[in-house]
């Protein structure tokens, strides 16, 4: 008897503690990600479910994955980018160039209002992060020494791309020839 009174007693408190937690860990990552201004919303609980932990930490968590570690970074098929959190559109594979830093790097996003650009002043430097314009995902920075005809440099985590070759009918049209 007096066993599992104080079993229950016991779970009863962890399970109080857990939920306080929860609680402050998800107040702080809204306020961080300035959310409510994006269209497309996830809660923290199916981002949690749906990315793997280093989807998560880069997208959600302003992460980078280690140069030269990305799936994509030597990508060359012809296609579509996509926001690995909500699947927009970002970029092309006609912008992807091969800029020696270890990250997939494009020189202009696939429309205009794809991403949308935030003065980053974090770890000492004054960068240009860049973010899904629907979800908020941060995907990387944007740098002004990319190649012609932008002159811009958008150096992306490959963790926060999916890459969609469906759209590459250049693909084909190569390997038929
Ligand atoms: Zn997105």
């Amino acid at each position: 008897m007096k066993l599992s009174t104080g079993h229950h007693h016991c779970s009863h408190v962890l399970l109080l503690g857990l939920v306080l937690v929860n609680d402050v860990s998800m107040g702080s990552e809204a306020t961080k990600r300035d959310q409510e201004s994006y269209k497309v919303q996830f809660t923290q609980k199916e981002l949690k479910e749906r990315l793997t932990p280093q989807e998560y930490h880069v997208t959600q968590e302003k992460g980078t994955e280690r140069a030269f570690t990305g799936k994509l970074v030597d990508n060359k098929k012809k296609g579509t980018y996509r926001c690995t959190v909500c699947g927009k559109e970002l970029f092309l594979s006609d912008a992807k160039f091969d800029s020696g830093s270890g990250w997939p790097s494009f020189w202009e996003t696939s429309k205009d209002g794809s991403v949308r650009e935030i003065l980053d002043r974090s770890h000492g430097m004054t960068r240009t992060e860049v973010t899904c314009a629907d979800c908020g995902a941060h995907l990387g920075h944007v740098f002004d020494d990319g190649p012609r005809p932008t002159g811009l440099r958008y150096c992306i985590n490959s963790a926060s791309l999916k890459f969609d070759p469906s759209k590459g009918a250049g693909e084909k049209k190569k390997s038929e020839l």
